[in-house]
């Protein structure tokens, strides 16, 4: 497997999120995946459910020789770590949670996995760190960049950068 570019969303609405999503970011570089660059970490307003904790937000850049199957099963793996309970309620709250953005170029939909993510293009929490990080990149399904995608969403949920209390 050639090394491919990958970009993560990490989010955690339950307990020390600043900590939660460090200490997550380490378990993944310890478990085959090279972190080259991370946005500021965002606390943003719920989705979907809406009456549970902000969640802290960042995005990552990294690169990984681990299949796609094999990177999802990583990130279900650390979130674990972080004793993610299936809740039963969909969108509901997490220590950790981990979504594949982008692997590389590719598109692929299979029962498990969809990449790039089916609803990261109309998720202020996503995009905004992720064109913090990367402001030129495309949409391998349409070629739009995420910069423009950004701009066209209604301003809707709050996302603002969030520092750990010690720097702040
Ligand atoms: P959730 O717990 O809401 O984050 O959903 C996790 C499930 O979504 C995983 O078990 C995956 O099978 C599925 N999934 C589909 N596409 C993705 C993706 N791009 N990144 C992470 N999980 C995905």
């Amino acid at each position: 497997m050639s090394e491919m570019t990958i970009f993560l969303c990490l989010g955690s609405n339950l307990g020390d999120r600043h900590e939660v999503l460090a200490e997550g970011i380490a378990e993944l570089e310890r478990s085959g995946v090279t972190i080259e660059a991370r946005s500021s970490v965002y606390e943003t307003e719920p989705v979907g459910v809406e009456d549970q904790p902000w969640y802290l937000n960042q995005v990552v850049r990294g690169t990984t020789r681990l299949t796609p199957d094999e990177l999802l099963k990583t990130c279900k793996r650390v979130e674990g770590l972080f004793g993610r309970e299936p809740t039963g309620v969909r969108f509901g709250p997490r220590t950790l949670d981990i979504d594949i953005l982008l692997y590389g170029d590719r598109v692929l939909t299979d029962d498990r996995l969809t990449i790039p993510h089916p609803r990261m293009h109309e998720r202020r929490f996503v995009l905004v760190p992720l064109v913090e990080i990367a402001p030129r990149l495309a949409d391998p399904r349409n070629g739009m960049d995420y910069t423009q995608m950004l701009e066209r969403l209604d301003e809707g949920k709050k996302v603002t950068r969030s520092l750990p209390k010690n720097e702040s």
